[in-house]
């Protein structure tokens, strides 16, 4: 067992062996009765107030729950109830074993808090029936919910570490795969995409099909590959449902003509043309994906080559905590272009995209080379300015803003379009919740929007 989780239990045991220590016999015999004749009962209303959540029975078959669950619960409550310091060491063991299988199979913890509350009601339940004498029964609830608690946070503590490991896996798992052979990939996956749509085409054209089924794009190695790697790499993002929806397209498609007959050459023209499209849309949702991963791959944002936000809480957590440790200003700015609307409704979506590259190149080329720069929404950005309190990061964001409105876009050729950004930014006040400099620079930059736009407010 990790050296990490035996300090964890050597903390929990001991307060969990003091409590049992103390306990006088007649608690301990409540106790015991409870164990003997409740637990059963207890076990099914655990799960019986589970049930009722829809999103919990997903996870839960009830027969899974009637065959094992209920049953080992069962004995789980037994046990904390009633077993003595002697078992503590094994009973911790255990519950690190079980949070372990609950991270592995999807159990969320917070479900089983919520079935913990119905533990604790039912013994109340048995408490208050059977007329015990009131400071015995406190005595009883109290331990019982104690220890309950002290399993429970065990268990949770083996969730939470093994969840954190997979997680971790999973991205470094992610990135390693995706990283190293993005190109590679690419390549091969484009080449049996259109292995496959050349080889449905010269089948339906020249009339292979009737003595020998047609693949679907699903079956196909391109659909294989899609369904166990590509989904799982790049996660549910928009192109991976697009493509998904395009295959499905193309199978229904294929599904409702009679290939066993000749097929009329309007209706195969139609499903070559259908084909066809599908596959090069398919194609072109690929590239993108595999375009913002080898952006992705240095932590860039694809189109303006800025930092990307899913860094910016990596990079935050570490200035700040660096801000802390040293005692050193920390200034972070949030940057919006101005009616930056108008340049896309009035010039395009690319003069638009070209525009933002441009605010971006001025941005990067004007920080320090200590500074970090973001792009933190679509027309937004963030810069996070170290070792600069209130005066120095007014200095250069100001000499930012100027440079921005006095450098020319060309929006087409022989076309200058203007460009302003407003600013909104803030000091580190020694928090060390970095969300809250977020919150601030945003505040701030609504101000600057209210009070004119194309210039700076601090929030203080
Ligand atoms: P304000 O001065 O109040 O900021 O006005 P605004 O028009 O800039 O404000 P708003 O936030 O309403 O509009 C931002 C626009 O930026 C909306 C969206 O279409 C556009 N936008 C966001 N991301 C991109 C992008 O990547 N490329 C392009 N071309 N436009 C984008
Ligand atoms: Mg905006
Ligand atoms: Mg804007």
């Amino acid at each position: 067992m990790q050296e990490e989780i035996k300090q964890y239990i050597s903390v929990i045991l001991k307060e969990w062996q003091p409590l049992r220590a103390e306990l006088p016999q007649n608690v301990i015999v409540i106790l015991r009765n409870i164990a003997e004749e409740q637990s059963d009962n207890l076990a099914h209303r655990f799960y019986e107030s589970l049930f009722k959540d829809p999103a919990i029975a997903r996870h839960l078959s009830y027969e899974l729950v009637e065959e094992q669950l209920s049953r080992s619960l069962s004995k789980w409550v037994k046990a904390i109830l009633t077993q003595d310091e002697s078992q503590f060491e094994t009973l911790a063991q255990q519950q690190y074993h079980v949070g372990g299988v609950h991270a592995r199979i999807g159990i969320p913890v917070e479900f089983v808090q919520r079935g913990a509350r119905q533990l604790k009601y039912g013994i109340y339940d048995y408490i208050t029936q059977h007329n015990i004498e009131t400071e015995l029964g406190l005595q009883v609830m109290h331990y019982a919910a104690m220890a309950i608690d002290i399993a429970i946070e065990m268990m949770s503590h083996a969730y939470a570490m093994s969840h954190y490991r997979a997680t971790r896996n999973e991205e470094a798992y992610r990135m390693h795969v995706l990283m190293n052979n993005a190109w590679q990939e690419q390549g091969k996956q484009q080449s049996a995409l259109s292995s496959w749509e050349n080889s449905v085409i010269y089948g339906l054209v020249s009339g292979v099909h009737q003595s020998e089924a047609l693949i679907k794009i699903s079956d196909s190695n391109f659909g294989l590959w899609f369904r166990h790697k590509c989904v799982r790499q790049f996660g549910e993002t928009e192109q991976i449902q697009q493509i998904r929806l395009l295959m499905t397209t193309i199978d229904q498609k294929m599904a409702s003509l009679d290939i066993t007959t000749d097929i009329p050459v309007e209706k195969l023209q139609d499903l070559l043309r259908i084909i066809h499209a599908c596959c090069q849309k398919i194609s072109t949702y690929m590239e993108m994906l595999f375009n913002d991963v080898s952006h992705m791959q240095d932590g860039k944002d694809a189109l303006t080559n800025l930092l990307n936000k899913r860094y910016l809480p990596i990079v935050l957590k570490h200035e700040v905590s660096l801000a802390m440790e040293n005692h050193l200003p920390l200034s972070v700015a949030i940057i919006d272009v101005d009616f930056f609307k108008k340049v896309n409704d009035e010039w395009g979506h690319t003069v638009g995209d070209r525009a933002l590259t441009h605010v971006a190149n001025l941005l990067s080329d004007n920080i320090r080379a200590s500074d970090y720069v973001f792009r933190y929404g679509g027309e937004e950005f963030l810069i996070v300015l170290v070792e600069a309190g209130q005066s120095e990061a007014y200095m250069l964001l100001e000499r930012i803003r100027r440079i921005v409105s006095s450098t020319p876009f060309e929006a087409v050729s022989g076309k200058n379009l203007p460009i302003t950004v407003s600013i909104g930014y803030t000091v580190h006040d020694g928090h060390p919740d970095y969300n809250q400099l977020l919150n601030r620079a945003d505040v701030a930059l609504y101000e600057a929007k209210r009070n004119g736009r194309n210039r700076i407010e601090q929030h203080k």
